[in-house]
């Protein structure tokens, strides 16, 4: 049986990052496992491909994955600059419709400021200076952050993952974890071939599974998820540049982690509109509503034994979830949110359907949604759940936090024999 000082589970942008920072920092045997012929497959790829700035989390219910993404920017840069990945910083407005919501905006400044951003960073426009900047954008107010814009994040984790390979990290792909046996001293891992491996220590970044893994481990029993495809549509060409900035709108239902569809300028050249969130029943049913009739019931189960009952009794939830679902059986419904914002639009100019990709959501026993990630110990085990937006932009500061952490609690010993590294580990523990 092969044997492992450090398994992670999922090489997804997290999974990656973090062996990134393991093999770079620590001379261990380390191997990364994932149920794909690839990685990056699911998630870090369906993405929107936004690189954020954190104007709209609030530094306190969302303190880590602000700071994470605050502190990503550069580093995302370098390596996309290094490595000739598309890094279009074009700029994000988000926009009002309304006074109401432009008090949001307001509020928007104040909680950049507390992220960190300067006012070379974030701006108020009003209608008659957004009319300068984007003649055919519609709306009261927006804010806008010269510093979002958009890049690829399958090829970031990609590249990340061949730095990781030549640090002496495995990659173990069609390697799907069924199983876990847990002694005082190892994981043995047992994958759906019935092969297995051991490791003395496992880090769980399973992505819209790590809730089903951390239970095999016999944590976050009280948790549930959902899951939630969000769909795009491509522009045509003859449109795709009536606005030449990503634009998003005041979400309407903040307590609830959606955003209304956005207005996207791929790192590719194209534009998108997208995404929705329409509930699906595993983190995989791209093309369907539901993947097979088991996986269906299984789902239907959870919500109704599980916490997610308790949202299905919230109106406001049943309301947005409805609108969501008609805007991916009928594309007119999703241009119509769009129409509010670009009145030019037509469904006829967005002939084909983007790349889909699914959120996952935790809910917490109480039956709210979690707005934070999740960490959680095991006995040989570290857990990361409820890993969302923006996660991706996040990814490489947030995994040097994790191995301070696993440092601090003395899982990790100091390191020794550093190698060489495209980012400093200190330096942005330092800033953390
Ligand atoms: C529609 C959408 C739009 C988004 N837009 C943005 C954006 O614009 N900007 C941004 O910053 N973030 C965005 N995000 C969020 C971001 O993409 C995620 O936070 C990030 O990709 C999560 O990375 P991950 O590695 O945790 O998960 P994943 O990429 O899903 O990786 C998890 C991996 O684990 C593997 N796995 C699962 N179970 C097992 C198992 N049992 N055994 C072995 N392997 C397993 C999976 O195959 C997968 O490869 C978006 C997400 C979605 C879905």
């Amino acid at each position: 049986m092969q044997k492992y000082d450090i398994t992670i589970i999922g090489g997804g942008i997290l999974g990656t990052t973090i062996s990134y920072w393991l093999s770079t920092l620590y001379d261990l045997k380390i191997c990364v496992v994932e149920k794909e012929h690839d990685i990056a497959m699911h998630s870090s790829t369906r993405n929107s491909g936004v690189i954020h700035y954190p104007f709209y989390l609030d530094s306190k219910r969302k303190k880590n994955f602000a700071r994470a993404a605050f502190l990503s920017h550069d580093m995302w840069k370098i390596l996309a600059s290094e490595n000739s990945i598309p890094w279009v910083q074009g700029g994000t407005i988000e926009i009002a419709l309304d006074e109401e919501q432009h008090k949001t905006l307001e509020k928007y400044m104040v909680m950049g400021k507390e992220n960190g951003l300067t006012e070379e960073d974030i701006s108020i426009l009003d209608s008659s200076e957004l009319k300068k900047k984007e003649p055919n954008l519609s709306c009261y107010s927006g804010l806008y952050c010269t510093k979002e814009g958009s890049t690829n994040y399958g090829l970031l984790t990609k590249t990340i993952s061949e730095l990781s390979k030549n640090n002496g990290v495995s990659f173990l792909v069609k390697h799907n974890v069924k199983y876990v046996e847990e002694t005082s001293k190892e994981v043995n891992l047992v994958f759906s071939d019935k092969s297995s491996l051991t490791s003395d220590f496992v880090i769980n970044c399973a992505g819209g599974n790590s809730l089903d893994v951390a239970k095999k481990f016999r944590l976050l029993n009280g948790y549930s998820d959902l899951h939630f495809r969000g769909e795009y549509w491509v522009a045509n060409s003859d449109i795709a540049n009536l606005v030449k900035t990503n634009i998003y709108t005041v979400p309407r239902y903040t307590q609830f982690p959606f955003l209304d569809p956005h207005w996207i300028k791929r790192a590719n050249g194209e534009t998108e509109i997208g995404p929705n969130a329409v509930p699906v029943d595993s983190p995989e049913a791209y093309g369907s509503f539901i993947t097979d009739i088991s996986t269906a019931l299984s789902k239907m189960t959870d919500i109704v034994t599980g916490s997610t009952k308790k949202l299905l009794l919230n109106p406001d939830f049943i309301s947005l979830v409805s609108k969501e679902f008609l805007s991916s059986i009928s594309k007119s419904a999703m241009v119509e949110r769009v129409k509010k914002f670009i009145p030019a639009v037509k469904p006829e100019n967005f002939p084909k359907r983007g790349t889909s990709g699914i959120r996952t959501p935790v809910i917490s026993p109480e039956g709210d949604f979690v707005s934070e990630m999740i960490e959680v110990e095991g006995k040989n085990s570290f857990h990361i759940v409820n890993y969302n937006t923006p996660g991706a932009t996040g990814a490489p500061a947030y995994s040097a936090f994790v191995v301070k952490k696993l440092q601090e609690k003395g899982i990790l010993k100091q390191s020794k024999n550093q190698k060489e590294s495209i980012w400093d580990f200190n330096k942005i523990i330092e800033q953390a």
